[in-house]
């Protein structure tokens, strides 16, 4: 135990690094400053999209080419980040570009079904074992409300138990429990990983259960890997009571040729996706047993309806496509977890080397570092984490030319090199030596 006075001091010292670590940062960046201050005329803080928010002002970034990206003030950076696993394919992949062109040259906002669309529909309901029908949305948050209205529907059942932390889009959000802006279906909420409190809350709910909603690896509440036994006593309760099994791997997708599903070998019984899938462009879909998916069927007299003017859209339909069968077939998909699996393991042998309570978990090409020590298996393990180390972590990596997220998360994209990954650890080790003194200790 470190005694108070140590404490305090630590504080104080962590206080005055990251003052400075944003003093450096605001100095080195008039532009993004200028940019924001533009932006907060017309936007509430100058922001259209939460997690990009940082203090002392968040970076605008001018330009990005294959896994470099240039902020507005010419500072380079490797884009750790991947759009959040969207970007897999980096800023500007020439078969991207290509598929784009193609969409392109075929015109825009067809107005009606186009060429690509069931071709790409195939190919996703190919890849993925627990899909055998598929439909696109625009965004995951879409692919998970229709999911879960399809669950409420399909039922007639109004309860849907989620998870502490977990996140299924700015709409239904359980960080700290939920959110005022969460759509008003009745949630309850478990620990994750803790199958007896979650079985005995579906028992409980179980004449009123709809669906059982989670991410097999929770990857906003920071890269929390499921058990295997937490996801089969999920698909066994889910049984036992009628409720439905849903999977958001709308970030998870890509950790195997067919999901975390794939890996573990348990199918839910709807699946949602997104990001990365449809190449970089606005996607998302949700699918899953063909007799649920059939309530959909136009043909049908009593079909649920289902809109989007861009759900078909051209150039998600045919870059979509194109990443999934020519850029990321199994063989690539394998390859970059294994790259993201060994990053992890350098990660955390420098942590450990140096003897701090410093961690990174995940599983392939998603990882997430965290300032504590201690196994994670829920967000309620996070509580000890500083939010001022996470920060000084996120500034000093810009520092050192590596954009991670805020909050410690890393994607790797395809066109991130190995030597820009070996640089990255190296610079990871030097971090933990250079602040080893405001580090909490293993
Ligand atoms: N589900 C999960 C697990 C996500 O990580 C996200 C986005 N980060 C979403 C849903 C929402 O996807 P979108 O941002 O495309 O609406």
């Amino acid at each position: 135990m470190m005694s108070a006075t140590a404490a305090s001091l630590q504080n104080s010292d962590l206080d005055a690094v990251l003052t400075e670590a944003k003093e450096i940062f605001t100095r080195r960046r008039p532009e993004s400053l200028a940019r924001h201050v533009e932006a907060t005329a017309v936007m509430p803080g100058g922001n259209t999209r939460s997690v990009l928010f940082h203090g002392p002002f968040p970076m605008a970034v001018a330009r990005g080419e294959g896994a470099t990206i240039w902020d507005a003030d010419g500072i380079r950076y490797t884009n750790l980040i991947g759009e959040y696993t969207a970007g897999l394919f980096g800023h500007s992949h020439p078969a991207i570009r290509a598929a784009i062109q193609r969409a392109l040259d075929t015109g825009l906002n067809l107005s009606a079904h186009n060429l690509f669309e069931a071709k790409f529909a195939r190919a996703v309901v190919d890849r993925f074992n627990a899909l055998e029908s598929v439909r696109f949305t625009n965004s995951g948050t879409e692919a998970n409300l229709m999911a879960v209205a399809t669950a409420t529907a399909s039922t007639g059942r109004k309860t849907v138990l989620v998870f502490h932390a977990g996140y299924h889009g700015g709409l239904m959000t359980f960080a700290g429990g939920g959110s005022p802006v969460n759509v008003p279906h009745r949630f309850v909420l478990a620990q994750y990983n803790d199958i007896d409190g979650a079985v005995a809350l579906a028992r409980e709910n179980a004449a009123d259960l709809a669906a059982i909603l989670l991410e097999p690896m929770q990857g906003g509440a920071g890269c929390i890997p499921a058990t295997r036994e937490f996801l089969a006593a999920l698909r066994a309760v889910a049984d036992e009571t009628g409720a439905l099994l849903i999977f958001d791997e709308v970030m998870t997708s890509r950790l195997s040729p067919s999901g975390l599903h794939g890996i573990h070998g348990i199918n839910p019984d709807l699946l949602t996706l997104g990001k990365y899938i449809g190449g970089g462009m606005s996607f998302g879909a949700f699918g899953g047993r063909a007799d649920l998916m059939e309530m959909y069927d136009p043909r049908r007299p009593d079909a649920l309806p289902h809109a989007g003017t861009f759900n078909n859209n051209t150039l998600t339909m045919s870059a979509g496509l194109t990443a999934i069968t020519e850029l990321f077939p199994p063989e690539a998909c394998s390859a970059l977890n294994a790259r993201g699996d060994a990053l992890r393991t350098r990660l955390n042998e420098a942590a450990q080397k140096a003897g701090l309570a410093v961690q990174a978990t995940g599983i392939g090409s998603m990882i997430n570092v965290h300032p504590v020590g201690g196994t994670i298996r829920s967000a309620a393990d996070l509580k000890n984490a500083d939010p001022r180390l996470r920060d000084l972590l996120f500034l000093d990596m810009l520092e050192r030319g590596f954009y991670m997220a805020r909050r410690g998360f890393v994607a790797l994209s395809l066109m991130v090199t190995q030597a820009e990954l070996d640089a990255f650890a190296d610079a990871f080790a030097d971090w933990l030596d250079a602040r080893s003194a405001v580090l909490p200790r293993a």
